[in-house]
């Protein structure tokens, strides 16, 4: 009984790992096969397989490594970006995490080595958005400069990759990067004015912003 919810559960958050593998191709925040999705329940992290279409991946194809990277679930070969994924999860309370090649936020990454703050939805990543140096894809090397810039944010840019981001839910998560990806674009909007350089928010507004998002929405 126990291992029928336990596989139930696992079954439901699979469904809802590969809905958001596909959305970020739908909403144009990858192209192919580029980027990756994972989600954790206890010690089990769900992957997307690397370099499989997301729109071919059915219920048969649940993969599945735990927190070492040894895969207990599936036989297809999980993401190359393994190391990246858990080495936030070994780190951070994340429950899921989605990394993209976002056009304008890989852009921004090739330009600065923190995004200025141009919006107070920096507050949502947990403050202004670092940039992680440059390492090959797939690497030890990569998951170490990403866990540096995450410190104290829910997110990162990769140098000449992409995004990262991570949170309580795939929901959260994708949302993440979905505000970073349109912070960046509104950053290189404004910076692009001739002639014109963009006001920026200073730590302080941002921390006061940080505070009210936490009561932000339908809370009563
Ligand atoms: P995978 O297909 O192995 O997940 O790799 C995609 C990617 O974005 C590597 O950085
Ligand atoms: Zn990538």
């Amino acid at each position: 009984m126990a291992e029928q919810r336990r596989d139930a559960e696992r079954e439901h958050l699979w469904a809802e790992l590969v809905t958001t593998a596909r959305r970020t191709v739908t909403d144009g925040l990858v192209v192919g096969t580029s980027g990756n999705v994972s989600a954790r329940v206890g010690d089990l992290v769900l992957v997307t397989p690397s370099g499989v279409p997301y729109d071919r991946l059915t219920p048969d194809d649940l993969t599945g490594v735990d927190l070492t990277g040894r895969q207990v679930l599936g036989t297809l070969v999980p993401t190359s970006e393994l190391p990246m994924h858990l080495a936030v999860y070994r780190t951070t309370d994340a429950r899921a995490i989605v990394h993209t090649h976002a056009v304008h936020a890989t852009a921004v990454s090739t330009l600065v080595p923190e995004l200025p703050l141009v919006h107070y939805m920096a507050a949502a990543l947990g403050g202004p958005v670092r940039v992680a140096p440059y390492a090959t894809y797939g690497t030890d090397a990569l998951a170490e400069h990403m866990l540096r810039a995450l410190a104290d944010r829910s997110g990162c840019l990769l140098q000449n990759h992409g995004t990262i981001t991570y949170g309580a839910t795939l929901d959260q998560a994708y949302d993440r990067t979905a505000q970073l990806e349109w912070m960046c674009r509104l950053w290189l909007t404004a910076s692009s004015v001739p002639g014109l350089t963009p006001s920026l928010l200073t730590e302080t507004q941002l921390a006061e912003v940080g505070e009210r998002l936490r009561g932000y929405g339908q809370q009563r």
